[in-house]
């Protein structure tokens, strides 16, 4: 007689509690309850559809029911084994609460409950769905629930346990079982695929353990068409095309390209995809959760155990994580979180999609203002050792007050002498760009020639003069140069020896009050064009190639 074909799923379906893939927590509990006789009259199975709870139920039918038990392994040879195996047992009684007979099986219950078991020890019933019974037989099943003889055990299994009603609940033992991580789910397939003769690449199987999603049941479900697509050799694309996923390899790509600030890159995978026909909600989705595995990654070792990926998975996203932050990462989540959402009713999915990636790109740009001033003080402590910079910090820049015109009144009596115009430029410059002014600490007039006043930085602030010789600061500084000194004058920047003592200190306490910082005046308010002219800022967005998006207050 010709072996009839069975879907893998039945196949395979495990018939010992250690068989059940990744639902340890659940069978262990029940084989020490088992070995310690510490039986329960009702359990209640709880989790997603697909991921071994009827299975589960009726090992532990078996576990219950074999000549040899109540045991954690039951023999699997016996009568009672293989009637409950083959779903012919007259003392398990299977109940689907979906189906429309709920409330007649739930009366043939009720009328039968009192009689011994047949040939077992238990008479078992195991309701599937049990959330969907009808208020009528759920009323049916408390009463027996309320005092079940001592020869019953109900197991009950629910996808919705918020559906179930409370007093059901409160008699049964629940146990939760869990979405089965993609790592067992490729084991479990190679194993089949092994027993099947059927040859399938890790990519392959990896596919369709991300289309499952945790439920082992479609994983099988799923391999058993593409055996009845693609016969015994199974490659990637035979499961992504027959599904409609997206390559790994494309995700990875499409990561890459946001990790690498490559815009055009990004659009164009998206674009071949589309082109290709994959469905870009799923994509978004495939993306987010690879997004969301590197977060896991660059938060560091702890996390990185819990994600259960295939290994091939786990070494592209190490690899990725080190050429990004958690902060980065963070960002890009957020922008292409806020598509996710916004796809399902979008018109053009594809737009939608290409705007995400778009701004995914620049999230990955943004600096956080946390980032920011440490790197700024850490640019800036390399810039200068003069004890007064760290007054000056970022945080006071974005969050100082309204500008304030600077006292319009010159003396009146006599222009003032360079020293003095020198210092009140500076002051000025400071309400208007701090960090322009802290460029300028340990800086001395050198002389007027002409009508051109040199400046000059000490050799050992050079470097400061490429920040400071900026037009805009120059324009602002000649600008208080000419009110004070009532006459036009250029301003250039030298770096030279400056004759008298050690630039900043002696700068700050010199008659001139070179270097000293702002007096109590009202401080400058920096608006979003000033931070983004302000040389130091320009150099720190130069550094991490950046855009400042906001100032925030
Ligand atoms: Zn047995």
């Amino acid at each position: 007689m010709a072996q009839q074909y069975q879907v893998l799923a039945r196949k395979w379906r495990p018939q010992q509690f250690d068989d059940v893939v990744g639902q340890e927590h659940v069978t262990t509990t029940l084989k020490n309850a088992i070995g310690q006789n510490r039986l329960a009259h009702a359990y209640l199975f709880v989790g997603p559809r697909g991921i071994g709870k009827t299975s589960t139920a009726r090992i532990f039918a078996k576990a219950l029911n074999c000549v040899k038990g109540p045991t954690a392994t039951p023999c699997d040879k016996c009568d009672n084994c293989l009637e409950i195996t083959e779903g012919r047992s007259l003392d398990v009684l299977e109940i689907d609460g979906a189906s429309n007979n709920g409330v007649e099986q739930v009366r043939e219950l009720r009328d039968t409950v009192r009689y011994a078991p047949a040939r077992g020890k238990f008479k078992i019933y195991i309701i599937d769905e049990v959330h969907m019974l009808t208020t009528q037989a759920f009323n049916a099943l408390l009463k027996t629930l309320e005092e079940p003889p001592a020869h019953v055990k109900f197991i009950f299994a629910t996808t919705e346990p918020q559906k179930v009603l409370p007093t059901i609940l409160s008699r049964c033992q629940r146990f939760d079982l869990r979405r089965i991580p993609a790592n067992l789910i490729v084991k479990h397939l190679k194993e089949i695929a092994k027993k099947e003769k059927v040859a399938i690449d890790d990519d392959a199987l990896a596919a369709i353990a991300r289309g499952a999603e945790g439920g082992l049941r479609d994983a099988e479900s799923t391999l058993d068409q593409l055996i009845a697509f693609c016969g015994n050799k199974i490659a990637e694309a035979d499961v992504l095309s027959v599904f409609g996923l997206v390559a790994h390899d494309r995700i990875a790509a499409l990561t890459d390209a946001v990790l690498d600030g490559q815009t055009t890159k990004a659009l164009q995978v998206l674009k071949d995809l589309d082109d290709a026909g994959k469905d870009l909600q799923r994509l978004a989705t495939d993306l987010l959760d690879h997004f969301r595995n590197l977060l896991v990654v660059t938060l560091g070792a702890e996390g990185v155990a819990s994600l259960q990926l295939p290994e091939s998975e786990m070494e592209l996203l190490a690899a990725q994580a080190k050429r990004t932050d958690s902060d980065a990462v963070l960002r890009i989540i957020d922008a292409l979180a806020a598509a996710e959402g916004r796809l399902r009713y979008a018109l053009s999915k594809r737009v939608l999609f290409e705007i995400a990636l778009v701004k995914a790109v620049k999230a990955r740009d943004m600096v956080g203002i946390d980032g920011l001033l440490k790197k700024l003080n850490e640019l800036k402590s390399g810039l200068q050792s003069s004890p007064r910079m760290g007054d000056v910090s970022i945080a006071k820049v974005a969050s100082v007050a309204p500008p304030t015109r600077i006292r319009e009144a010159t003396p009146a009596n006599s222009p003032a002498t360079i020293e003095e115009a020198w210092a009140y430029a500076l002051e000025h410059l400071g309400k208007v760009t701090p960090l322009a002014k802290s460029y300028l600490v340990g800086t001395r007039v050198f002389g007027l020639k002409g009508n051109v006043l040199v400046v000059r930085f000490d050799p050992e602030f050079a470097d400061r003069k490429e920040f400071a010789d900026h037009p805009r600061n120059i324009e602002i500084l000649q600008a208080s140069l000419k009110e004070k000194l009532r006459m036009d004058v250029a301003l250039k920047f030298e770096v030279g020896e400056v004759s008298t003592a050690p630039a900043p200190k002696a700068a700050a306490a010199s008659p001139a009050k070179l270097g000293a910082p702002a007096k109590a005046t009202p401080p400058a308010k920096m608006n979003v064009d000033d931070f983004k002219n302000d040389p130091l800022i320009k150099k720190a967005l130069e550094i991490f190639k950046g855009t400042i998006v906001e100032v925030r207050k």
